[in-house]
């Protein structure tokens, strides 16, 4: 009986186990399946926690999630094709919902689905080694309850870990020597408590963005975004303005690149994430900034260079749960022998392929047509749910396109469902003057 490991119960790993149910319930035998998660719960980033630092146990606190998260994109772009929000939620719901409503619907599936009783919580991968010889991993986990060690012998390893909670945290001239806050997003969790400040950001990607946008609507002085390479350039609200690359602090006030300067109470580094994978042996271990196609893995799931290990959801994402569900049900089929892989230099030429096609991408309307395309490749080789991937694709060029128009009115925007067509209704209170996030609020008709 093949078995298999995943690590990690965050949407990516819930959507293989979600996959390995589909076929069970078609009577396959799927082997044994175990999930490995360390938090005592499931739903990955989506499990929100106010802990910062350590968690419980002494580990790396996973969460980067924050209070006041409301989707960035339309719901509708990330719709399961085979657990509608029609199905979860019974009835139209606008089409950017908070955080809690998308943890919702993310474990809304995995209870229908039934696959909670094989993850094993509080228990954190310590160790992926690969034998050659008998052709299996050894996969040693710490139970965090008790702080038991064991290891456990399985034919495939899945890792399902995420790439977004290891922050990447530059440093710049001054920074020892600030009197003020310096923190980075993966540490960020309450808006409100910035409000009365100056604010210096750095970054110019999606955290930037959104924590600028955050810390503006909850009462912050002024914010400041410092960008490296170009700015984000929507049409902030006054008191939101970018200006080119920090250079240094000289005690509490910021200097850019341009000479201008600007005093500042704290600063949040919005400086992106590591792959970081401690757990895997180094030559097991994908190794890669974040991109949309990171090298070495074959239809990006497959670690060529040992296709026993898969990796779901380590690209950088336009697409989520919609292309980690393809990746799942793919990988499934690998794992099960279901589908065939074609040989190392086969493997090594069709991502080769998708490299060099990605080092001709420029601009984010053809960064989305990339991805695209790569969802598009994987539902030919699964028998995941079709969806209107077209139409998802037109979603994200309206969505980019209203940004644009009004960064702090986009959110009221309502956009189809590529599964069933349900248009969202558009939100009882816009964006920009909601402050309260809970699921019930937003529910309320
Ligand atoms: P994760 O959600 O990170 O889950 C990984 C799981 O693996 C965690 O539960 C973790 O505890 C576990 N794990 C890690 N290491 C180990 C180990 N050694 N042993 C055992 N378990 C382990 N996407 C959207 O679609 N819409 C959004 O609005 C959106 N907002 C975001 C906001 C922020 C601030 C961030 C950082 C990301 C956001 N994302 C959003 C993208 C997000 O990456 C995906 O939605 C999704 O959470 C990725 O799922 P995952 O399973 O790959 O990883
Ligand atoms: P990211 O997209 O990887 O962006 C990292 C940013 O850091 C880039 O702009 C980069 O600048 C900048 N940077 C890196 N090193 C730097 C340095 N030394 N100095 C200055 N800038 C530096 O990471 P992210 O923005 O944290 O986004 C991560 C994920 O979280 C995304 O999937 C995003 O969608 C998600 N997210 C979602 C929400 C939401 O839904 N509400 C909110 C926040 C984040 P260059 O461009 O110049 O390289
Ligand atoms: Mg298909």
């Amino acid at each position: 009986m093949p078995r298999t490991a995943i690590v990690g119960a965050g949407p990516c790993g819930l959507a293989l186990l979600h996959a390995f149910e589909q076929a069970r319930l078609d009577g396959i035998d799927v082997g044994e399946v175990v999930c490995f998660e360390k938090q005592s719960d499931w739903g990955g980033l989506w499990n929100y926690t106010w802990r910062t630092g350590l968690d419980a146990h002494g580990d790396p606190v996973h969460g980067s999630m924050y209070r006041y998260l409301w989707s960035n994109g339309p719901k509708e772009c990330l719709e399961f094709a085979d657990y509608t929000f029609d199905e979860h939620f019974g009835t139209p719901i606008p089409s950017f919902p908070p955080r809690e409503v998308l943890y919702d619907y993310i474990v809304g599936r995995a209870k229908k689905s039934g696959v909670r009783e094989s993850i094993r919580f509080d228990t954190a991968v310590r160790g992926v080694t690969f034998d050659a010889e008998s052709a299996t991993f050894a996969v040693t986990t710490e139970s965090l309850e008790n702080r038991c060690l064991s290891t456990d012998t399985f034919d495939h390893v899945v890792v399902a870990s995420g790439h977004f909670s290891t922050p990447h945290m530059p440093e710049y001239p001054g920074f020892q020597s600030f009197p003020g806050r310096i923190l980075h997003s993966h540490d960020f969790r309450d808006a409100a408590e910035f409000a009365g400040k100056d604010l210096l950001i750095l970054g110019s990607s999606y955290s930037a963005e959104d924590i600028a946008l955050q810390t503006f609507k909850y009462g912050a002085k002024s914010v400041t975004i410092a960008y490296r390479h170009a700015p984000m350039g929507f049409g902030w609200p006054e008191g939101i303005t970018e200006v080119p690359a920090l250079t240094h602090l000289d005690g509490r006030t910021a200097v850019f690149a341009d000479g201008t300067s600007r005093d500042i109470d704290a600063v949040i580094l919005c400086t992106g994430y590591q792959h970081h994978f401690p757990f895997i042996d180094p030559y097991l271990r994908l190794t890669t900034g974040n991109n949309l196609y990171p090298d070495g893995l074959y239809k990006g799931v497959v670690w060529a260079a040992n296709p026993k290990l898969l990796y779901l959801g380590m690209q950088d994402q336009y697409y989520t749960f919609n292309m980690f569900d393809p990746q799942a049900f793919y990988a499934r089929d690998v794992v099960l022998g279901r589908t065939a892989l074609p040989d190392a230099d086969q493997m090594a030429a069709d991502i080769a392929a998708w490299r060099s096609k990605l080092d001709a991408v420029s601009g984010v309307m053809e960064q989305i047509d990339f991805q695209t395309d790569y969802v598009r490749d994987l539902l030919t080789l699964t028998d995941y749910a079709s969806f209107d991937l077209d139409l998802v694709r037109q979603h994200f060029v309206t969505w980019e396109h209203d940004k644009d128009e009004s960064i702090t009115g986009y959110r009221n925007r309502s956009f189809s469902s590529p599964c069933t067509g349900t248009v969202g209704p558009a939100p009882h209170t816009p964006w920009w003057e909601e402050m309260d996030d809970s699921l019930s609020r937003f529910l309320k008709p």
